[in-house]
Protein backbone atom coordinates (compact mmCIF):
# COMPACT_ATOMS: atom_id res chain seq x y z
CA UNK A 1 0.00 0.00 0.00
CA UNK A 2 1.13 3.56 -0.87
CA UNK A 3 -0.12 6.69 1.09
CA UNK A 4 -0.25 9.41 -1.21
CA UNK A 5 -0.16 12.94 0.95
CA UNK A 6 -2.02 15.64 -0.23
CA UNK A 7 0.26 18.44 -1.54
CA UNK A 8 -0.19 21.10 1.35
CA UNK A 9 -0.20 18.12 3.98
CA UNK A 10 2.02 19.22 6.79
CA UNK A 11 4.78 17.84 8.37
CA UNK A 12 2.44 17.14 11.44
CA UNK A 13 -0.37 15.38 9.38
CA UNK A 14 2.67 13.00 7.46
CA UNK A 15 4.36 12.14 10.67
CA UNK A 16 0.75 11.22 12.50
CA UNK A 17 0.06 9.07 9.76
CA UNK A 18 3.71 7.28 9.85
CA UNK A 19 2.70 6.60 13.47
CA UNK A 20 -0.88 5.03 12.75
CA UNK A 21 1.31 2.47 10.00
CA UNK A 22 3.93 1.84 12.79
CA UNK A 23 0.91 0.92 15.63
CA UNK A 24 -0.48 -0.99 12.85
CA UNK A 25 2.53 -3.52 12.95
CA UNK A 26 3.88 -1.98 9.93
CA UNK A 27 7.27 0.10 8.45
CA UNK A 28 6.40 3.40 7.58
CA UNK A 29 8.96 5.02 4.44
CA UNK A 30 8.15 8.73 3.64
CA UNK A 31 9.28 9.78 0.52
CA UNK A 32 9.18 13.47 0.09
CA UNK A 33 8.95 14.17 -3.58
CA UNK A 34 8.69 17.99 -5.61
CA UNK A 35 4.86 17.89 -5.57
CA UNK A 36 3.49 15.73 -2.42
CA UNK A 37 5.36 12.99 -0.43
CA UNK A 38 4.64 9.58 -0.72
CA UNK A 39 4.28 7.25 2.08
CA UNK A 40 5.04 3.62 1.70
CA UNK A 41 4.31 0.77 3.42
CA UNK A 42 6.07 -2.48 4.37
CA UNK A 43 6.90 -5.17 6.44
CA UNK A 44 4.65 -8.59 6.75
CA UNK A 45 3.50 -8.96 11.06
CA UNK A 46 1.03 -6.24 10.58
CA UNK A 47 -2.30 -7.36 10.66
CA UNK A 48 -4.72 -4.63 10.31
CA UNK A 49 -6.75 -2.83 7.93
CA UNK A 50 -4.72 -0.06 6.39
CA UNK A 51 -7.98 1.66 4.59
CA UNK A 52 -8.63 3.81 7.24
CA UNK A 53 -5.71 5.52 6.63
CA UNK A 54 -7.49 7.58 3.76
CA UNK A 55 -9.36 9.46 6.40
CA UNK A 56 -6.24 10.68 8.14
CA UNK A 57 -5.89 14.45 7.75
CA UNK A 58 -3.79 15.14 4.67
CA UNK A 59 -4.05 12.31 3.12
CA UNK A 60 -4.92 12.43 -0.54
CA UNK A 61 -5.37 8.44 -1.46
CA UNK A 62 -4.17 4.93 -0.55
CA UNK A 63 -3.50 3.01 -3.59
CA UNK A 64 -2.15 -0.48 -3.49
CA UNK A 65 1.05 -1.76 -4.54
CA UNK A 66 0.63 -4.43 -7.51
CA UNK A 67 4.27 -4.89 -8.32
CA UNK A 68 6.67 -6.78 -5.73
CA UNK A 69 8.95 -4.10 -5.12
CA UNK A 70 7.55 -0.39 -3.81
CA UNK A 71 9.53 1.54 -2.42
CA UNK A 72 12.08 1.45 -5.42
CA UNK A 73 9.52 1.87 -7.75
CA UNK A 74 8.20 5.18 -9.98
CA UNK A 75 5.06 5.10 -8.19
CA UNK A 76 6.35 6.02 -4.94
CA UNK A 77 8.26 8.44 -6.07
CA UNK A 78 8.18 10.27 -9.74
CA UNK A 79 11.38 11.97 -9.39
CA UNK A 80 14.43 10.24 -10.04
CA UNK A 81 16.59 10.06 -6.56
CA UNK A 82 19.78 12.08 -6.81
CA UNK A 83 21.92 10.22 -4.09
CA UNK A 84 24.91 12.60 -3.07
CA UNK A 85 28.06 11.65 -2.05
CA UNK A 86 30.14 14.88 -0.18
CA UNK A 87 33.93 14.61 -0.48
CA UNK A 88 36.59 17.18 0.29
CA UNK A 89 36.38 18.24 -3.61
CA UNK A 90 32.95 18.81 -3.66
CA UNK A 91 29.83 16.73 -3.98
CA UNK A 92 29.32 14.17 -6.28
CA UNK A 93 25.79 13.70 -7.40
CA UNK A 94 24.04 10.41 -8.92
CA UNK A 95 21.05 10.69 -10.05
CA UNK A 96 20.77 14.63 -11.47
CA UNK A 97 21.75 16.38 -14.48
CA UNK A 98 25.66 15.49 -13.28
CA UNK A 99 27.48 12.21 -14.68
CA UNK A 100 29.32 11.08 -11.63
CA UNK A 101 32.82 9.65 -12.08
CA UNK A 102 34.20 6.41 -9.99
CA UNK A 103 37.69 5.52 -11.02
CA UNK A 104 40.36 3.81 -9.57
CA UNK A 105 42.30 0.67 -9.31
CA UNK A 106 40.45 -3.49 -9.13
CA UNK A 107 42.40 -3.82 -5.98
CA UNK A 108 44.49 -1.78 -3.24
CA UNK A 109 47.42 -3.73 -4.02
CA UNK A 110 50.46 -1.49 -2.06
CA UNK A 111 50.04 2.06 -0.81
CA UNK A 112 52.56 3.26 -3.43
CA UNK A 113 49.69 1.98 -6.32
CA UNK A 114 46.92 3.43 -4.68
CA UNK A 115 48.92 6.64 -3.97
CA UNK A 116 50.23 6.80 -8.30
CA UNK A 117 46.31 6.24 -9.91
CA UNK A 118 44.61 8.43 -6.90
CA UNK A 119 47.00 11.45 -8.09
CA UNK A 120 46.52 10.52 -11.74
CA UNK A 121 42.62 10.13 -11.18
CA UNK A 122 42.63 13.15 -9.39
CA UNK A 123 44.45 15.30 -12.24
CA UNK A 124 41.31 14.26 -14.28
CA UNK A 125 38.39 16.08 -11.66
CA UNK A 126 37.73 13.02 -10.77
CA UNK A 127 36.32 13.31 -6.71
CA UNK A 128 35.80 9.63 -5.98
CA UNK A 129 38.12 6.74 -5.91
CA UNK A 130 37.38 2.84 -5.79
CA UNK A 131 39.66 0.13 -4.54
CA UNK A 132 38.89 -3.42 -3.41
CA UNK A 133 40.41 -4.14 0.16
CA UNK A 134 37.59 -7.40 0.05
CA UNK A 135 37.90 -9.53 -3.30
CA UNK A 136 35.50 -11.79 -4.01
CA UNK A 137 37.71 -13.99 -6.40
CA UNK A 138 37.12 -17.12 -8.45
CA UNK A 139 39.57 -19.22 -7.02
CA UNK A 140 41.06 -19.13 -3.31
CA UNK A 141 44.38 -18.95 -4.30
CA UNK A 142 44.01 -15.03 -6.02
CA UNK A 143 44.80 -12.39 -4.41
CA UNK A 144 42.03 -11.87 -1.37
CA UNK A 145 42.61 -8.05 -0.93
CA UNK A 146 44.61 -6.63 2.11
CA UNK A 147 41.38 -6.53 4.33
CA UNK A 148 41.57 -3.02 6.89
CA UNK A 149 44.99 -2.46 5.65
CA UNK A 150 43.56 -1.44 2.42
CA UNK A 151 40.79 0.13 3.70
CA UNK A 152 42.98 2.40 6.09
CA UNK A 153 45.37 2.96 2.88
CA UNK A 154 42.61 4.07 0.90
CA UNK A 155 41.59 6.48 4.25
CA UNK A 156 45.08 7.39 3.23
CA UNK A 157 44.24 8.39 -0.13
CA UNK A 158 41.27 10.65 1.16
CA UNK A 159 43.13 12.49 3.70
CA UNK A 160 46.11 13.33 0.87
CA UNK A 161 43.46 13.96 -2.14
CA UNK A 162 40.32 14.46 -0.87
CA UNK A 163 39.15 11.87 -2.89
CA UNK A 164 35.57 10.22 -1.67
CA UNK A 165 36.24 6.46 -1.34
CA UNK A 166 34.04 3.73 -2.87
CA UNK A 167 34.92 0.01 -1.66
CA UNK A 168 33.18 -3.34 -1.33
CA UNK A 169 32.05 -5.11 1.61
CA UNK A 170 31.58 -8.81 1.27
CA UNK A 171 30.64 -9.87 4.52
CA UNK A 172 29.03 -8.62 7.70
CA UNK A 173 32.54 -8.51 9.46
CA UNK A 174 33.80 -6.30 6.39
CA UNK A 175 30.63 -4.20 6.18
CA UNK A 176 31.33 -2.81 9.63
CA UNK A 177 34.56 -1.78 8.46
CA UNK A 178 33.70 -0.23 5.38
CA UNK A 179 31.20 1.46 6.66
CA UNK A 180 33.96 3.32 8.98
CA UNK A 181 36.29 3.62 6.79
CA UNK A 182 34.39 4.65 3.12
CA UNK A 183 32.11 7.06 1.40
CA UNK A 184 30.08 4.39 -0.30
CA UNK A 185 29.23 0.79 0.16
CA UNK A 186 29.64 -1.03 -2.65
CA UNK A 187 28.09 -4.76 -2.90
CA UNK A 188 29.43 -6.68 -6.05
CA UNK A 189 27.53 -8.77 -8.69
CA UNK A 190 28.30 -12.45 -6.21
CA UNK A 191 26.56 -10.94 -3.48
CA UNK A 192 23.22 -9.21 -4.58
CA UNK A 193 21.15 -11.87 -3.31
CA UNK A 194 23.04 -12.36 -0.36
CA UNK A 195 19.84 -11.21 1.99
CA UNK A 196 21.08 -10.66 5.16
CA UNK A 197 24.12 -8.80 4.14
CA UNK A 198 21.85 -6.29 1.68
CA UNK A 199 19.58 -6.07 5.25
CA UNK A 200 22.87 -4.91 7.41
CA UNK A 201 23.68 -2.83 4.17
CA UNK A 202 20.20 -0.74 4.62
CA UNK A 203 20.67 -0.92 8.39
CA UNK A 204 24.19 1.36 6.80
CA UNK A 205 24.39 5.05 7.38
CA UNK A 206 26.81 5.39 4.19
CA UNK A 207 24.99 5.06 0.64
CA UNK A 208 25.08 1.78 -1.53
CA UNK A 209 26.53 1.04 -4.63
CA UNK A 210 24.43 -2.11 -5.47
CA UNK A 211 25.68 -4.24 -8.47
CA UNK A 212 23.65 -6.38 -10.55
CA UNK A 213 23.62 -10.09 -9.80
CA UNK A 214 25.53 -11.28 -13.31
CA UNK A 215 22.45 -13.68 -13.68
CA UNK A 216 20.07 -11.65 -11.92
CA UNK A 217 16.73 -10.48 -13.89
CA UNK A 218 15.96 -6.61 -13.95
CA UNK A 219 13.01 -7.52 -11.01
CA UNK A 220 15.32 -9.41 -8.80
CA UNK A 221 17.97 -6.30 -9.10
CA UNK A 222 15.27 -4.09 -7.92
CA UNK A 223 14.22 -6.40 -5.18
CA UNK A 224 17.70 -6.35 -4.09
CA UNK A 225 17.56 -2.63 -3.72
CA UNK A 226 13.83 -3.00 -1.92
CA UNK A 227 16.07 -5.10 0.62
CA UNK A 228 18.27 -2.28 1.44
CA UNK A 229 15.65 0.37 1.39
CA UNK A 230 13.23 -1.57 3.45
CA UNK A 231 16.10 -1.45 6.20
CA UNK A 232 15.58 2.61 5.79
CA UNK A 233 18.46 3.43 3.75
CA UNK A 234 17.05 5.27 0.67
CA UNK A 235 20.48 5.77 -0.69
CA UNK A 236 20.80 3.10 -3.03
CA UNK A 237 22.55 3.73 -6.38
CA UNK A 238 22.39 0.70 -8.92
CA UNK A 239 24.87 0.04 -11.22
CA UNK A 240 24.88 -2.92 -14.25
CA UNK A 241 28.08 -4.54 -14.61
CA UNK A 242 27.38 -7.35 -17.10
CA UNK A 243 25.67 -10.46 -17.18
CA UNK A 244 26.05 -13.90 -18.39
CA UNK A 245 25.47 -14.55 -21.99
CA UNK A 246 26.93 -16.84 -24.48
CA UNK A 247 29.57 -14.74 -25.59
CA UNK A 248 33.14 -15.55 -25.56
CA UNK A 249 35.11 -12.25 -26.74
CA UNK A 250 34.21 -10.74 -23.74
CA UNK A 251 34.19 -11.45 -20.00
CA UNK A 252 30.48 -10.25 -19.59
CA UNK A 253 27.57 -9.07 -21.86
CA UNK A 254 26.91 -5.28 -20.78
CA UNK A 255 23.14 -5.47 -20.79
CA UNK A 256 22.86 -1.39 -21.81
CA UNK A 257 19.25 -1.86 -22.57
CA UNK A 258 18.67 -2.04 -18.72
CA UNK A 259 19.61 1.59 -18.59
CA UNK A 260 16.27 2.96 -19.63
CA UNK A 261 14.13 -0.38 -18.47
CA UNK A 262 14.91 0.57 -14.91
CA UNK A 263 14.85 4.41 -15.17
CA UNK A 264 11.07 3.60 -16.08
CA UNK A 265 10.58 1.02 -13.21
CA UNK A 266 12.55 2.85 -10.71
CA UNK A 267 13.31 6.50 -9.49
CA UNK A 268 17.03 4.71 -8.28
CA UNK A 269 19.98 6.37 -10.27
CA UNK A 270 21.88 3.79 -12.22
CA UNK A 271 25.38 3.43 -13.25
CA UNK A 272 27.41 1.73 -15.41
CA UNK A 273 31.01 -0.23 -15.09
CA UNK A 274 32.21 -0.98 -18.80
CA UNK A 275 35.20 -2.31 -17.09
CA UNK A 276 33.35 -5.87 -15.55
CA UNK A 277 31.22 -5.47 -18.08
CA UNK A 278 32.92 -6.15 -21.08
CA UNK A 279 36.77 -7.45 -19.26
CA UNK A 280 38.81 -6.02 -22.15
CA UNK A 281 40.76 -3.09 -22.19
CA UNK A 282 40.03 -1.98 -25.64
CA UNK A 283 36.10 -2.12 -25.21
CA UNK A 284 36.05 0.32 -22.03
CA UNK A 285 35.95 3.32 -23.96
CA UNK A 286 33.09 2.58 -26.54
CA UNK A 287 31.03 1.11 -24.43
CA UNK A 288 31.87 4.31 -21.63
CA UNK A 289 30.65 6.50 -24.73
CA UNK A 290 27.71 3.95 -25.11
CA UNK A 291 26.98 3.92 -21.26
CA UNK A 292 26.69 7.75 -21.41
CA UNK A 293 24.41 7.94 -24.64
CA UNK A 294 22.06 5.66 -23.25
CA UNK A 295 21.21 8.10 -20.02
CA UNK A 296 24.07 6.37 -17.12
CA UNK A 297 24.19 8.75 -14.13
CA UNK A 298 27.86 7.66 -13.55
CA UNK A 299 30.28 5.59 -14.44
CA UNK A 300 32.72 3.06 -12.81
CA UNK A 301 36.19 2.23 -14.03
CA UNK A 302 39.02 -0.05 -13.47
CA UNK A 303 42.32 2.63 -13.91
CA UNK A 304 45.31 1.22 -12.89
CA UNK A 305 48.84 3.03 -13.82
CA UNK A 306 50.84 -0.59 -14.65
CA UNK A 307 47.62 -2.91 -15.61
CA UNK A 308 49.46 -5.92 -16.70
CA UNK A 309 51.32 -6.15 -13.51
CA UNK A 310 47.86 -5.79 -11.36
CA UNK A 311 46.73 -8.05 -8.85
CA UNK A 312 43.69 -8.46 -9.87
CA UNK A 313 41.70 -7.81 -13.37
CA UNK A 314 44.42 -5.86 -15.18
CA UNK A 315 42.92 -7.16 -18.72
CA UNK A 316 40.65 -5.05 -18.29
CA UNK A 317 41.64 -2.01 -16.34
CA UNK A 318 43.24 1.15 -18.50
CA UNK A 319 45.70 3.12 -18.18
CA UNK A 320 45.51 6.95 -16.68
CA UNK A 321 46.33 8.53 -19.57
CA UNK A 322 43.14 6.31 -21.46
CA UNK A 323 40.89 7.19 -18.82
CA UNK A 324 41.58 11.31 -19.68
CA UNK A 325 40.89 10.35 -23.43
CA UNK A 326 37.67 8.51 -21.41
CA UNK A 327 36.63 11.78 -19.90
CA UNK A 328 37.00 13.39 -22.99
CA UNK A 329 35.12 11.82 -25.28
CA UNK A 330 32.19 11.24 -22.55
CA UNK A 331 31.70 14.77 -21.67
CA UNK A 332 31.49 15.59 -25.66
CA UNK A 333 28.20 12.78 -25.45
CA UNK A 334 27.25 14.30 -22.20
CA UNK A 335 27.13 17.85 -23.75
CA UNK A 336 24.59 16.83 -25.90
CA UNK A 337 22.17 15.59 -23.41
CA UNK A 338 22.15 18.41 -21.51
CA UNK A 339 24.08 16.70 -18.79
CA UNK A 340 27.86 17.56 -17.54
CA UNK A 341 30.77 15.36 -15.92
CA UNK A 342 31.28 15.67 -12.46
C1 LIG B 1 34.71 -4.80 -8.43
O1 LIG B 1 34.07 -3.76 -8.68
O2 LIG B 1 35.91 -4.79 -8.18
C2 LIG B 1 34.01 -6.09 -8.51
C3 LIG B 1 34.51 -7.19 -7.94
O3 LIG B 1 32.90 -6.02 -9.24
P1 LIG B 1 31.75 -7.13 -9.53
O4 LIG B 1 31.12 -7.40 -8.21
O5 LIG B 1 30.88 -6.42 -10.49
O6 LIG B 1 32.43 -8.33 -10.13
MN1 LIG C 1 37.67 -5.75 -10.57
Amino acid sequence: MLVVMQSQATDEQVRAVCERIEQLGYKAHPMPGAGRTAIGITGNSGTADLVSLEFFAGVAECIPVTKPYKLVSRDVKPETTVVRIPTALGEVAFGGTEIGMVAGPCAIETREQAFTVAKQIKATGARLFRGGAYKPRTSPYSFQGHGESGLQIMADVRKEFGLGIVTEAIDHESLDLVEKYADVIQIGTRNMQNFSLLKRAGRAKKPVLLKRGMSATLDEFLMAAEYVMSEGNYNVILCERGIRTFTDFTRNTLDLSVIPAVQRRSHLPIVVDPSHGTGRRNKVLPLSRAAVAVGADGLLVEVHHDPDRALSDGPQSILPVDYVQLIREVRAIAEVLGRTIN
